[in-house]
């Protein structure tokens, strides 16, 4: 039995499950049980939608540099714990501890001081009209809204939405993944120490298709933000369309880089375009995976490329010199694995990885996978159009601007994508070209956390960050007043 158990937070109240069901909580790392967490029914997040009703006209006309302060509260509560938050997200993730601890968790709190910030800076429009009259738009929060985030940045997704949602006013019951609940769980703690009403924040752990499926169909929650797989995102929607549920869906994607002859390919730029392969072990939704080069420098780049790819050290995530930890669960570990071997059957050459690694000592049962590269398949083939989520990319050479636009484009997704050249006008055109939600050039991840964030096609549906998160959770009316 491990000596952990995580507790739901309803009604400012740390509680067990009511029907006293637990779910196993694992260390990618070891395979080993480290907690449990509850495995929710309907019945408590009704109980949550209930502490959250009756907590919402309180919390709504409580003014916004109230609830600013309450969430810088929060945020300092965290950061004051950053070296315990960032090794409990490092053993339930199985990502590298440092990697928590420069990214994850510092995200977390940047998160719930900008959207403290922004609320108290938030300005309604007004549209004059000549014929003598004024109009003004109030934006009023809607009320109780769900928050589901996945397992592969816990911390960092869960706050990205609870944040804007609290801070516009929101009542929230949310989910993070049953696979990493851990941080979310003790954020929850913390926010009583912060002195957050009750009923205000609600935490329900539970499975995806049990407790989140009744937070997405409780008639009390007026809108959903999601963060997931497209296949649940559509399970979601079919849920919400009906009860005209506002929705927030931010799903899958298969990325591209791509690489022009004319990139300044400096150490930097190319540790860049590593890490956007293979950070947090491929597990990140902006990750690259289809790296496109240039084929007058594809021979050398590959050369280049692979060299600091087998460089790049697999290990145990506690230890400070592993660049890449666990894969997540064992379930995701061998999806991966039948992605690789599905690449060899389509064809592709494995030019490094391919293969699960054996760990010594405590992490001898663990999920690791070798940075896989593959190249030799064409762009329609599974391996390029699936989301493979893990340490597997692959290459593909082009001639022309032109055929890089077509295979950049030629996905049902459209999260993310990275281009590196030194061309000006290039950079301009392909930026308009490209169906993505989020285009950068010349960098990889570099959030301004003001911009407009999300994809287009399968890759979701609304934008998170800055104002639009802040307009998601409101719903605006329109005064008019002629005069
Ligand atoms: P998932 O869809 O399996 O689960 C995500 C969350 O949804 C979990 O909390 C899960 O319990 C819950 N869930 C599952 N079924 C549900 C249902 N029927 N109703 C309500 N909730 C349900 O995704 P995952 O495997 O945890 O995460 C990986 C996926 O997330 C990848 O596809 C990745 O691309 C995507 N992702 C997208 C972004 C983005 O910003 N677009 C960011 C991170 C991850």
């Amino acid at each position: 039995m491990p000596s952990t158990r995580l507790a739901n937070l309803i009604d400012g109240r740390l509680q067990p499950p009511l029907d006293d069901r637990w779910l196993d909580v694992y260390e990618p790392a070891t395979g080993a049980v480290f907690a449990q967490s509850p495995d929710s029914s309907a019945a408590d997040v009704d109980a949550a939608a209930k502490a959250a009703q009756k907590a919402a006209p309180g919390w709504a006309a409580t003014p916004a540099e109230t609830r600013a302060r309450l969430l810088h509260r929060l945020a300092d509560l965290i950061e004051a714990r950053l070296d315990e938050f960032a090794a409990l997200e490092s053993r339930d993730s199985g990502k590298p501890v440092s990697l928590a601890k420069r990214l994850d968790i510092p995200r977390a709190v940047s998160n719930l001081r900008f959207f403290a910030a922004a609320i108290v800076g938030w300005e309604s429009e007004a549209h004059a009209m000549e014929t003598g009259a004024i109009n003004y738009t109030l934006r009023h929060p809607l009320g109780v809204v769900g928050c589901i985030s996945p397992w592969n940045l816990p911390l960092y997704l869960f706050t990205w939405k609870i944040a804007p949602a609290l801070a516009s006013g929101n009542v929230v019951i949310a989910k993070p993944s049953e696979i990493t609940p851990c941080t979310a769980a003790l954020l929850g703690e913390l926010s009583i120490e912060a002195g957050f009403p009750p009923g205000v924040l609600n935490i329900v752990h539970g499975r995806g298709p049990t407790t989140g499926q009744a937070i997405v169909e409780h008639p009390a929650v007026k809108a959903i933000s999601f963060t997931g797989s497209t296949r649940t995102g559509a399970s979601i929607a079919a849920t919400a369309a009906p009860q005209f549920k506002k929705l927030s869906l931010e799903l899958g994607g298969k990325n591209p880089a791509i690489v022009f002859a004319d990139a300044e390919l400096s150490e930097e730029n190319l540790n860049t375009i590593v890490r956007s392969g293979f950070a947090n072990q491929g597990e990140i939704c902006l990750c690259g995976s289809r790296l496109l080069v240039q084929r007058s420098i594809y021979d050398s780049f590959r050369e280049r490329y692979l060299a600091k790819v087998k460089a790049l050290r697999v290990g145990d995530p506690q230890a400070a010199s592993s660049d890449l930890g666990a894969l997540v669960s064992r379930e995701h570990f061998d999806k991966v694995m039948r992605c690789i071997m599905q690449a060899r059957e389509e064809g592709g050459r494995i030019l490094c990885g391919g293969d699960a690694l054996q760990l010594d000592g405590r992490c001898a049962d663990g999920w690791f996978v070798a940075p896989t590269v593959i190249e030799g398949l064409a762009n329609d083939t599974h391996t390029n159009q699936q989301e493979i989520f893990g340490p597997v990319v692959t290459l593909i050479p082009f001639d022309d601007e032109a055929q890089a636009l077509a295979i950049a484009n030629g996905t049902g997704y459209g999260l993310a994508a990275s281009l590196w050249t030194g061309d000006l006008s290039r950079a301009h055109r392909m930026g308009a070209q490209l169906e993505f939600g989020i285009v950068w050039i010349n960098c990889w991840l570099l959030r301004d956390l003001r911009t407009p964030f999300g994809g287009s096609k399968q890759s979701g549906v609304g934008r998170e960050g800055g104002a639009e998160a802040l307009r998601f959770f409101t719903e605006p009316r329109n005064i008019c007043i002629r005069y």
